[in-house]
């Protein structure tokens, strides 16, 4: 894309509102815009990460045997009376239509894939079922804030499991929380994995996925020394300088966290509510065990520009940085043509064809944060002066090592 063209500019000023980096970066690099607290436009540059965030979400769902559908946001008031979230679930957005009929917006999917699997499921040989989908959620949340972290319109990816007993649901729930683990890792996050209550859910424990870092609003306890946290807020057993539980070799440390994803052993809850059941290997009428697996998409690329920037900007990780390599060119030069160079080769390419200074350039190039700044001007003698975002060395390479750096990436 040709830098030149893409109609969000940079801005010097920071967003007057903005009490968290997330939402200053991502305002300034031209990634997002505030409508409103909690609701966001997601500019071609913000649309992009988020899109390979969700495909990134995708496949190690697929992997899971997860089957994609798109499920709606507008809801009948009908499925959400049945279950009892009408009157229970107080960030449930409700609305009334012209003829005085009553809907609700999706703060979450239980309400319509509960009833959708209902239809498949006769025997034990139609199960397990996993349906999920990546779509927009809606909370009536009292204090929006912390740019994208909180939303009242948020990008989920929410899957939901249907297994003929405890024992093949509990095989499926650990599959799930690896799979989880997979997708935080390939973002460069360590998410912690929290032991909670299971919130209005159920009675059975359920786990959350934890980012350290202030502009969170979890509050934990975890150990340095392995991988024990657990959630502060609903789990008061322990207390801050207590022996690690676990290792019993360190401290429990305080911090505060985000929480990018959970997971959940909804027991009979849903099903129960919508009468889903089937016939056992024992001929027998039966319920299935369901759960749910939440993942914020939109909440982790805020938490990612959170844990990844530094004075000067954002710094992505490549998984899901907008484009591969930022192509910068300085004066009239050959700029145009190695650009064009990587888009045949399929390399993602922001090419600044602007007519403005290098000071200007690099600093709106710190700022975006896309992983690989390349330089090519009268200096660097026909050759393509390549720097890592994340470091200050700079090296000087042929246009060729520079594309088979870029194709051989992973
Ligand atoms: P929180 O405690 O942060 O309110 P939650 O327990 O309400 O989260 P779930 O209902 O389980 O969250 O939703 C699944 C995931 O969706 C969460 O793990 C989080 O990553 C994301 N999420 C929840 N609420 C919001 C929000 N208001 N804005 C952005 N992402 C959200
Ligand atoms: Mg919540």
């Amino acid at each position: 894309m040709l830098q030149s063209q893409l109609f969000p500019k940079t801005r010097k000023d920071a967003p007057k509102d903005a009490d968290t980096l997330n939402h200053r970066l991502l305002v300034q690099a031209g990634y997002v815009r505030q409508v409103m607290s909690g609701v966001y436009t997601y500019l071609p540059l913000g649309l992009r990460v988020l899109n390979k965030l969700s495909q990134i979400v995708r496949e190690e769902m697929n992997k899971i045997d997860g089957q994609e559908v798109l499920m709606p946001v507008l809801h009948p008031s009908t499925i959400w009376k049945q279950t009892g979230g009408w009157d229970n679930v107080d960030v449930l957005f409700k609305i009334k239509s012209r003829t005085d009929k009553e809907y609700a917006l999706a703060q979450s999917n239980e309400e319509t894939a509960t009833p959708l699997v209902k239809e498949v499921i006769h025997s034990y040989k139609d199960l397990p079922v996993a349906v999920y989908h990546i779509q927009w959620k809606f909370r009536d949340e009292l204090r929006a804030k912390s740019g994208i972290l909180r939303g009242r319109e948020f990008l989920m990816k929410d899957l939901y499991s249907f297994h003929e007993s405890q024992e093949d649901f509990d095989k499926y729930y650990a599959r799930a929380k690896e799979a989880y683990l997979k997708i935080f890792k390939k973002l460069g996050l360590v998410a912690k994995v929290t032991e909670a209550s299971g919130g209005s859910f159920s009675e059975k424990i359920s786990y959350e996925f934890e980012v350290l870092t202030d502009a969170g609003e979890a509050n934990i306890l975890y150990c340095d020394s392995c991988d024990y946290c657990v959630n502060v807020d609903d789990i008061k057993t322990y207390s801050e300088g207590d022996t690690c539980p676990l290792c019993k070799k360190d401290t429990l440390k305080p911090s505060k966290a985000a929480e990018v994803g959970n997971v959940f052993d909804l027991g009979q809850k849903y099903v129960k509510a919508f009468d889903v059941t089937f016939i056992d290997r024992d001929g027998k009428k039966a319920f299935p065990i369901m759960g749910c697996y939440g993942l914020g998409i939109s909440r982790t690329m805020g938490v990612i520009v959170e844990k990844f920037h530094d004075e000067r900007g954002i710094i992505w990780p490549k998984a899901i940085a907008p484009f591969q390599v930022h192509l910068i060119e300085l004066g009239e030069g050959r700029g145009k043509e190695i650009y064009e160079r990587f888009v045949n080769e399929n390399i993602e390419v922001l090419y600044d064809d602007r007519d403005l200074g290098a000071g200007q350039k690099f600093v709106d190039s710190d700022l975006i944060g896309i992983p690989v700044r390349l330089v090519v001007s009268q200096k660097t003698d026909g050759k393509i002066e390549w720097k890592d975002r994340a470091s200050e060395k700079t090296e000087l390479l042929t246009e060729a090592e520079v594309i088979s750096r870029l194709t051989l990436q992973d």
